[in-house]
């Protein structure tokens, strides 16, 4: 077996679509920089390759390459699940942490819990979601995510 653990932030930025973990909420504000900023994509991302000992999702599409502006991070998942199975592991669960201020991520969990389910081809109750708000931390113009990850050998 092994575990993976990949950690993420974005800051939101005005007029841009808002995705997390492979879903568009309806806010004022989305997620900048690399790619279509899906925090949460990017964590799992990094969990699976890190789980792996690959090289992580920024030395492989590395942000300064224009080709990733306002990419699909599905794209970036799909690769590391690609890898994944080339070295003949599943993934057991996964687990993730949000940290942000707003939107209210509760009555979007179901959601986002699905849409990974779908994306990493595993049942629901094998995917976690937590979401809280950054009480101390300063950073409510941002989007936080922890992400780790079981895989075992097939
Ligand atoms: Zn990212």
């Amino acid at each position: 077996m092994r575990i993976g653990y990949g950690w993420d932030s974005h800051e939101f930025k005005l007029g841009i679509p808002l995705k997390i973990g492979g879903v568009t909420l309806e806010h004022p504000q989305g997620l900048g920089g690399h790619s279509d900023g899906d925090v949460l994509l990017h964590a799992l991302t990094d969990a699976l390759l890190g789980a792996l000992a690959e090289p992580d999702i920024g030395t492989l599409f590395p942000p300064s390459d224009p080709q990733w502006n306002g990419a699909d991070s599905v794209v970036f998942l799909r690769e590391a699940l690609k890898r994944m199975r080339e070295k003949a592991y599943g993934i057991v669960n996964v687990d993730a942490t949000l940290i942000l201020a707003a939107p209210k991520i509760a009555p979007h969990s179901p959601t986002i819990r699905q849409r990974i389910a779908e994306l990493l081809g595993i049942p629901l109750d094998c995917v976690g979601l937590k979401a809280k708000t950054p009480e101390g931390l300063g950073t409510d113009n941002a989007a936080i995510a922890h992400a780790v990850v079981l895989l075992q050998k097939d």
